[in-house]
C-alpha cells in the first residue's frame, strides 16, 4: 500500500478507475491472463482500480437457453438466478489469476456489495451502492473484482440489468466511487463511426459526446448498453472505450498509462471538449425491429389511445409511428414498430384489442432494419435527412417509416438492404477512412 502510494506521488499520477471488460476480452483463461496484466499496468501505475467483468463470451447465451429449454415461460426470479452466474466465474477467475501475478484481489458479487437495483427481474435498474467495502479495499491496496450485470433486488433476489448490463455496472460502480475515469474494454479499439463489422472503412473516433453516444447506443450500436451511457451522462463519468486486445506491456500503452502520452480509444465527453465536430458522427443499425400495420382503423378520436395504451400496459416498447392521413376521413392506415422479440407478443395484445379499436385486418412484418445517422451538428445544419433520403433512393431502397429527434433521423427498410444501406449512408455523409 505505501509502496502503490509513493509509486502514485513519484509520478504524479494517482487516479481511481474503473476498468471493465467484456465477454470476448474473458473468453478463456488465456484471454484473462491479459485482462490481468492490463489490470496490472495499471495497479503498477499508482492507480486505485475496481474492475467489472462480463460472463466468457457465449456464457449467458446458454444460461439463456437453457432457462428456455426448462420452461419458456419462466419466472423471471429464476432467469436471474441462473443467468448472473456466469460473472460470479469470471470475477473469481480474474481474482486468483491477479493474485497469481502478486497482485492482491478479491472477487465481489453484487449482493456483497451491495448493488441494490429495482425488482424488474431482467431489466433491472441499479437505485444504490454502498462503497464501503469498495474504500476498504483501496485502502487495503487491494484490486476489487465485481461481477457485472447483476444486483440485489426485492426480497434479496438476485437481479440482472439486461443484456450488456456490466457496461451500466462499471459506470455506476464509477459514479459512486466517484472515479476518474471507467475504462470500458472490448474487442475493439473504440467507437467507430458504424459498426467495423458492417464496412472496412469505419474510422475510429477519438472523442464522440455522450448525447450521440447515447443516440448511437439506443438505435443499435451495441458497444455500450444505452443506459450505461445515460448514467455516464448524468453523473459525469469520463468512459474511454479501449481494446483489451493490445499488448498489455507495450512501452507506448505503459508511457499512456503514466500520463506521458495520449490514452489511446475513444473517449465519451460532453460537447465543449470536441474542438472539430462533424455534421454526422455515426451511423448505426438495428436488426431487432419488427412493423406492425393495422390496415382501416378508424380515423377517430381515441383510437391511438385503445392501440398504444393495451401495449404499455404489456410492458412493450413502441418505438417508430406513422399514421396515414385518410382519403374521406374516416379510415387510415396505422403502421407501428416494436423490438424483434416481441412482435409475437405484440400481435396478440392488438388481436386481444380488436373489437375496442376496429380495424379491417393486421399486417406483421418481422423482416425490417433500422439504420439511423447521428451527429449533434444536425441542430445547426439542414439537409440531412434530404441527404439520406437520396443516397438510399440511388441504391433503390425503399423507406417504410421515418421519424427524427434533435440529433438523429432514422428510417425502417428491409432486413436485406441493411449492409447496403448503412455502406451507402457511410460514403454520403463522408466518413469513408481508408480500407482497414
Ligand atoms: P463486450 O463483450 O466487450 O461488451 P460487445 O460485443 O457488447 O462487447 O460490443 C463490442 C462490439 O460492438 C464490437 O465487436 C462491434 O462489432 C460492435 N459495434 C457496434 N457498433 C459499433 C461502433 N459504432 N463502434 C465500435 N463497435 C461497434
Ligand atoms: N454477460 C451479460 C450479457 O451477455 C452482461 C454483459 O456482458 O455485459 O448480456
Ligand atoms: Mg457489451
Amino acid at each position: 500500500m505505501v509502496q502503490r502510494w509513493l509509486a502514485g506521488v513519484l509520478t504524479g499520477h494517482m487516479a481511481r478507475l474503473v476498468l471493465k471488460f467484456g465477454g470476448t476480452s474473458v473468453a478463456d483463461i488465456k484471454r484473462i491472463r491479459v485482462v490481468a496484466a492490463h489490470v496490472k499496468r495499471e495497479v503498477d501505475a499508482g492507480n486505485e482500480v475496481a474492475v467489472v467483468v462480463s460472463a466468457m463470451a457465449g456464457t449467458t447465451n446458454q444460461l439463456v437457453d437453457w432457462c428456455k429449454e426448462a420452461a419458456p415461460l419462466h419466472d423471471a426470479r429464476e432467469y436471474d438466478a441462473v443467468v448472473s452466474a456466469g460473472e460470479q466465474i469470471t470475477s473469481g477467475l480474474l481474482a486468483i489469476t491477479l493474485s497469481d501475478m502478486g497482485v492482491p484481489a478479491r472477487s465481489w458479487l453484487g449482493w456483497q456489495i451491495p448493488i441494490r437495483t429495482t425488482g424488474v427481474h431482467g431489466a433491472a435498474r441499479i437505485e444504490a451502492i454502498e462503497t464501503d467495502a469498495m474504500e476498504q479495499a483501496f485502502a487495503e491496496g487491494r484490486v476489487a473484482v465485481v461481477a457485472g450485470f447483476q444486483g440485489i433486488g426485492e426480497n434479496n433476489r438476485i437481479a440482472t440489468l439486461g443484456r450488456g448490463g456490466s457496461d451500466t455496472s462499471a459506470v455506476a460502480l464509477a459514479a459512486a466511487l466517484n472515479a476518474d475515469r471507467c475504462d470500458i474494454y472490448t474487442d475493439v479499439d473504440g467507437v467507430y463511426t458504424t459498426d467495423p463489422r458492417m464496412t472496412p472503412r469505419a474510422r475510429k473516433l477519438g472523442k464522440i459526446t455522450y448525447e450521440e453516444m447515447l443516440e448511437m447506443a439506443s438505435q443499435g450500436a451495441k458497444v455500450l448498453q444505452t443506459r450505461s451511457v445515460g448514467m455516464a451522462m448524468t453523473h459525469q463519468v469520463r468512459v474511454l472505450v479501449r481494446s483489451s486486445f493490445d499488448d498489455p506491456d507495450a512501452p507506448e500503452l505503459v508511457a499512456a498509462t503514466n500520463g506521458n502520452s495520449d490514452l489511446p480509444g475513444t473517449l465519451v465527453c460532453d460537447e465543449e471538449e470536441i474542438v472539430e465536430q462533424e455534421l454526422v458522427t455515426g451511423i448505426a443499425y438495428s436488426r431487432d425491429e419488427a412493423k406492425i400495420t393495422l390496415v382501416k382503423v378508424a380515423d377517430k378520436p381515441g383510437v391511438s389511445a385503445a392501440i398504444f395504451g393495451p401495449l404499455a400496459d404489456a410492458g412493450m416498447n413502441v418505438d417508430m409511428i406513422v399514421q396515414n392521413v385518410s382519403e374521406d376521413g374516416s379510415m387510415t392506415d396505422l403502421t407501428f414498430t416494436v423490438s424483434h422479440a416481441e412482435l409475437d407478443k405484440a400481435r396478440a395484445v392488438i388481436e386481444a384489442a380488436k373489437d375496442e379499436i376496429g380495424y379491417q385486418h393486421l399486417i406483421a412484418d418481422g423482416d425490417v432494419s433500422k439504420i439511423s445517422v447521428i451527429g449533434v451538428g444536425m441542430r445547426s445544419h439542414t439537409g440531412v435527412a434530404q441527404k439520406m433520403f437520396r443516397a438510399l433512393a440511388d441504391r433503390n431502397i425503399n423507406i417504410h417509416v421515418i421519424s427524427t429527434s434533435e440529433i438523429k433521423v432514422s428510417v425502417l427498410i428491409d432486413a436485406e438492404y441493411t449492409e447496403l444501406a448503412v455502406r451507402a449512408l457511410h460514403t454520403a455523409y463522408g466518413l469513408d477512412g481508408e480500407a482497414a
